[in-house]
C-alpha cells in the first residue's frame, strides 16, 4: 500500500509536457515530492527551434533550455536525466528505471513524446552518418554540421520538419530538393490553397520539389550519400534528412495494460484507463468535448496545455481539456498558424487576398466557423478561437470583408 503523503508524482518524460506538469503542480501548492525522468541528458529544452533559429544559428542551446537548473531546485523538482523508465508494476505503484532502481509514486504521468519515423533500411545495414532525422538537440547539432554553403541536402517528407528544414538549409546556402511521397506540401494540416501557397514560396527560394517519390534504399560512399526512388532514379547528396512523421512512445503504458490506440487513451481530465495514470503530450490521444472524440495533437500548445490540465486534475480542480488546436510554423518570412479542425464538408471563406500581406482561409460548416489557417495573420488568432469555442452563427460576407474587425461583426 502506497503511503500518498510521502510518495509523490513521477513524471516520464520532461519535453514541453512533462515540465509544464511539474511546474503546474507546484504553481497550484502540491507539495509532495515531483520527479522528473528523462531519457535525454541536457535540461528540458524546447523543441520548435531545433529546425528554425537553433539550425540557422540564431539562438544557441542556452537559449533554448526551457528553466536553469537553480530553478528545478528552488521547484524541489527532481530531475533524473540519461535515465530511463523500463518497467511499470500498476499493482504496486512502482516503476522501474533501467538501472534496476524502483520507485514509488502516488500518480504517474507519461509524458514520453514521440519518435521520428524512419525509412525501412535492410537489415545488418552499417550506421549512416550522413542520414538525419530530427527530434532531440543531438540530431539538430549533428545535422548543422552538414549545412554549409552549396552542399546538396536532400529532404524526405515535406510535412513540418522537411519544410522548416528545407527553409533554414536554404537561408544556410544549401541546394534543397524536397522528396515527398504524397501530392502536396503539408498535406494532412492545410487546404490545398495553402500547400499550393507554401510550395510556391519555397520554389521562389529555390527549392526543388519532387511528389509522388518512393524511397527504396540509402546508400552512403564516402563522401556523399545517394537515395534510390521506385522510379529507378538515383540522387546523390551530401546529407539526407528524413521527415515522415513519428510514433508516439507509447510502449511501456501498452505492456501495463493500459488502454492505446496510436498512442495512450485519456479521458478530457488527460486521465488514463487506470485512475492513477495520466498521460500528456505527444504520447496523448485525450478526448476533447469541443469535438466529442479522441485526438492525439503532436503540437508545442497542445503539449504546454495538457500538462497543466493533468497537474490540475492531480491537485482535485475539475480541468477540462477543450481547447481549440494552435500550431503554428515558421518558414522564410512566412508565419502560417493552424487553428481548429478541417473538413472536407465545409465552405472555405478567404479574408485577404492569397501571397497578400496578411491572409487567412477559414472554414465554416453549417454557418459556423471550425479552423482557419492564418498567413502573417497572427493577430486574428484570438478572435476566431472565440468563433470556433462558441460556435455562433456567422455572416460569410463579412468574415471575408477585412475592413470588417473580426472582432465585433462577423456574428451575424
Ligand atoms: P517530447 O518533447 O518528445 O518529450 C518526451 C521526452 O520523453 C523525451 O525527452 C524522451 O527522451 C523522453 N522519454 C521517452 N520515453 C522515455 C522513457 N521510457 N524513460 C525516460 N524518458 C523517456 N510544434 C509547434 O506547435 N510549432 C512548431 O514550430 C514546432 N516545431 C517543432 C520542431 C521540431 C524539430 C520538433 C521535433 C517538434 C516541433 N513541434 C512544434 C512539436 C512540439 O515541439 C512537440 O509537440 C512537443 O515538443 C511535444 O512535447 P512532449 O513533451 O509531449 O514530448
Ligand atoms: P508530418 O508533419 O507528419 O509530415 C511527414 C510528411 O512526410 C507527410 O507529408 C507524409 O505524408 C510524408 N511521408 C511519409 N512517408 C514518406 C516517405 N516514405 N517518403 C516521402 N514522404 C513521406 O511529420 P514531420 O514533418 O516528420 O514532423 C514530425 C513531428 O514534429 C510531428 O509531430 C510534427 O507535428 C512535429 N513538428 C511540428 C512542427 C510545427 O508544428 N511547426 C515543426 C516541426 C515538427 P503522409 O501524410 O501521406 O504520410
Amino acid at each position: 500500500m502506497i503511503d500518498d503523503m510521502n510518495v509523490g508524482v513521477v513524471i516520464v518524460g520532461a519535453g514541453l509536457a512533462g515540465v509544464s506538469a511539474a511546474t503546474g503542480l507546484r504553481r497550484r501548492g502540491f507539495d509532495r515530492p515531483i520527479t522528473l525522468i528523462n531519457e535525454e541528458l541536457p535540461l528540458p529544452y524546447d523543441r520548435p527551434p531545433l529546425s528554425k533559429e537553433l539550425l540557422c544559428g540564431d539562438r544557441s542551446v542556452a537559449d533554448i533550455t526551457l528553466h536553469n537548473a537553480e530553478y528545478y531546485e528552488e521547484q524541489r523538482i527532481a530531475i533524473k536525466s540519461g535515465s530511463r523508465v523500463c518497467g511499470i508494476d500498476r499493482e504496486a505503484h512502482t516503476l522501474r528505471l533501467e538501472d534496476g532502481q524502483p520507485l514509488n509514486y502516488s500518480h504517474l504521468i507519461f509524458a514520453t513524446g514521440a519518435r521520428p519515423r524512419h525509412l525501412p533500411v535492410p537489415p545488418g545495414s552499417a550506421p549512416l552518418t550522413r542520414l538525419f532525422h530530427l527530434r532531440e538537440l543531438g540530431d539538430a547539432m549533428a545535422l548543422r554540421e552538414h549545412l554549409a554553403h552549396d552542399r546538396h541536402v536532400l529532404v524526405v517528407g515535406a510535412g513540418f520538419i522537411g519544410l522548416e528544414v528545407a527553409a533554414s538549409a536554404r537561408r544556410l546556402g544549401c541546394r534543397v530538393t524536397v522528396l515527398e511521397a504524397g501530392p502536396r506540401v503539408i498535406e494532412r494540416a492545410a487546404p490545398p490553397e495553402v500547400s499550393a501557397f507554401v510550395q510556391q514560396v519555397h520554389q521562389e527560394n529555390g527549392v526543388e520539389f519532387r511528389f509522388g517519390t518512393q524511397v527504396l534504399d540509402v546508400i552512403e560512399q564516402p563522401g556523399s550519400i545517394a537515395v534510390h526512388l521506385a522510379s529507378g532514379e538515383a540522387l546523390a547528396a551530401d546529407a539526407v534528412l528524413v521527415g515522415i512523421g513519428v510514433i508516439p512512445n507509447d510502449v511501456l503504458a501498452r505492456e501495463a495494460g493500459l488502454a492505446c490506440d496510436n498512442g495512450i487513451v485519456v479521458d478530457q481530465h488527460c486521465c488514463s484507463s487506470d485512475p492513477r495514470i495520466f498521460a500528456i503530450g505527444d504520447v496523448a490521444k485525450s478526448f476533447n468535448p469541443l469535438i466529442a472524440r479522441h485526438v492525439r495533437l503532436e503540437h508545442w500548445e497542445s503539449a504546454r496545455q495538457t500538462g497543466e490540465i493533468a497537474a490540475a486534475t492531480i491537485c482535485g480542480e475539475l480541468a477540462v481539456n477543450a481547447s481549440v488546436p494552435w500550431v503554428w510554423s515558421d518558414q522564410y518570412h512566412l508565419n502560417i498558424q493552424f487553428l481548429g479542425w478541417s473538413d472536407p464538408r465545409a465552405e472555405k471563406v478567404l479574408r485577404g487576398e492569397v501571397g497578400g500581406p496578411g491572409w487567412s482561409l477559414i472554414e465554416v460548416l453549417d454557418k459556423r466557423v471550425i479552423g482557419a489557417v492564418l498567413i502573417n495573420a497572427g493577430r486574428d488568432r484570438r478572435p476566431i478561437e472565440r468563433l470556433i469555442t462558441s460556435r455562433h452563427v456567422v455572416d460569410m460576407e463579412r468574415l471575408a470583408d477585412t475592413g470588417v474587425a473580426l472582432k465585433k461583426w462577423v456574428v451575424a
